[in-house]
């Protein structure tokens, strides 16, 4: 493993004269983003216009309300960043309304919940085991402590929802409130199929796209709007902004929505991210966006087949999006050393469960992979084959405790990281 370098960055002279220790992290973390491959599928690189956005001055301003129904003065140019960044949301997913306040995606869902549902309703969502979201009424949640959670999941023949089991637990148990996307599902949603059986079971539903709302944007994943009353969104996933969410929606809950999430919920918005929010959308509405959003799926269906052609056992057998859950049973190697091996490999992954999983959640037997940070980095579905090798490689030598090979490994990926600088890192 290589040592954190202690030397200060060059990009952020005020932090490192004001705060050594601090702007000497801050490089540590900036040299560690740009030597490894990440695969986390959550996670992506911002560009540089994104990190100054959130840097700026508006950091200062307080914006309680909405443009032009402020409880605060001073909003002549918050009101612009604000309006900016709904209106490009409006236009780049074709929405009628966006609510771009929410913190973050788990606020965000918090308040399509307080929007549409009373303490001790019943809500309905993906288990988390079967790679739904906490929030969407798991257990240890507020979600499903203060409603009552009903949960859907996976077949365990293919791994794919179970459309009929949706329907008929829909219909049983006639929640306020159905959300459907998740935060490990490889195959696409079918969010028309979603919208019959909300329609008929009365149900207010939410797609909470997260995880593809840049694959949304970039048509390589089909749009939940026609199909669903509400989108939530994180900004800071394939979308490719600052971390933030937005709320969208028809004109009908507009309203609901915005009183939700102020007052209902948060105070002051965070206008930095706002600003970023909006550049991060101006850049998802051009031409070389549609070309990441749909190299993301490339690579990640090259990489997939890559993995089963090295007797790799995928979750439904491959993916359609950016995303691919790995089941590591075969190799003997629980999910967690299997993490923690490949992050010594230079390989940034996070062990999860898979469908059905027999171990524990703390240490389940699965590893989820994506391709939205290397695909922002420029590799292609050439680059997968040695992707998958390397990752092979640290698997076995996981399971045979081999700390050379993984350092073997970890010299050749960042060999290859060198030569596809990051967006917004220093080169
Ligand atoms: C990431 C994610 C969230 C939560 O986002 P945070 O910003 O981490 O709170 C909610 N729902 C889904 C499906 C997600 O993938």
């Amino acid at each position: 493993m290589t040592t954190p370098q202690t030397q200060l960055p060059a990009g952020h002279p005020a932090l490192a004269a004001a705060d050594p220790e601090l702007a000497a992290l801050v490089g540590a973390e900036e040299r560690l983003q740009a030597d490894t491959l990440r695969l986390i599928p959550s996670e992506n690189y911002v560009s540089a216009a994104v990190l100054e956005a959130s840097g700026t001055v508006l950091q200062n301003k307080y914006s309680e309300g909405y443009p032009g129904r402020r409880y605060y003065e001073g909003q002549q140019v918050i009101d612009q960043v604000e309006t900016l960044a709904i209106e490009r949301a409006k236009a780049l997913f074709g929405v009628a309304h966006a609510n771009v306040q929410p913190y973050s995606g788990s606020p965000a869902n918090l308040a399509a919940y307080l929007a549409f549902a009373k303490p001790g309703d019943t809500v309905m969502g993906m288990a988390l085991p079967m790679g739904g979201h906490l929030t969407h009424g798991w257990g240890v949640s507020a979600t499903g402590s203060w409603f009552r959670g009903v949960q859907y999941g996976v077949r365990r023949d293919t791994g794919l929802i179970d459309y009929d089991q949706v329907r008929d637990l829909a219909l049983a148990e006639r929640p306020e409130v159905i959300f459907c996307g998740g935060t490990a599902l490889p195959r696409t949603i079918d969010f028309a199929a979603f919208g019959e059986i909300a329609r008929e079971a009365g149900a207010v539903l939410v797609a909470d796209i997260a995880h593809i709302a840049g694959l949304v944007a970039g048509g390589a994943h089909p749009s939940p709007v026609g199909h669903v009353d509400v989108i939530s969104t994180t900004t800071h996933k394939t979308l490719r902004g600052p971390r933030g969410a937005m709320l969208m929606s028809t004109e009908e809950h507009a309203r609901a929505l915005d009183k939700a999430v102020f007052p209902g919920l948060q105070g002051g918005p965070h206008n930095q991210t706002t600003a970023a929010i909006a550049v991060a959308l101006r850049e998802a509405s051009l031409p070389s966006f549609r070309d990441y959003a749909h190299a993301v799926v490339a690579n990640a269906k090259a990489l997939a087949d890559a993995l089963l052609a090295r007797g790799f056992d995928l979750v439904s057998g491959g993916t359609d999006n950016h995303l691919i859950l790995m089941d590591l049973t075969p190799r003997g190697v629980p999910g967690k050393t299997a993490a923690k091996a490949l992050d010594r490999a230079g390989i940034v992954v996070n062990h999860n469960t898979v469908p059905f999983d027999p171990r524990k959640p703390f240490d389940p037997s699965g590893v989820r992979i994506g391709t939205p940070s290397l695909t922002s980095r420029g590799l292609t579905p050439a680059h997968m084959d040695q992707v998958a090798d390397w990752i092979d490689r640290a698997v076995t030598a996981a399971a045979a405790e081999d700390e050379d090979a993984l350092a073997t490994i970890r010299a050749e990926v960042a060999d290859l990281m060198a030569a596809h600088p990051a967006p917004g890192l220093p080169a």
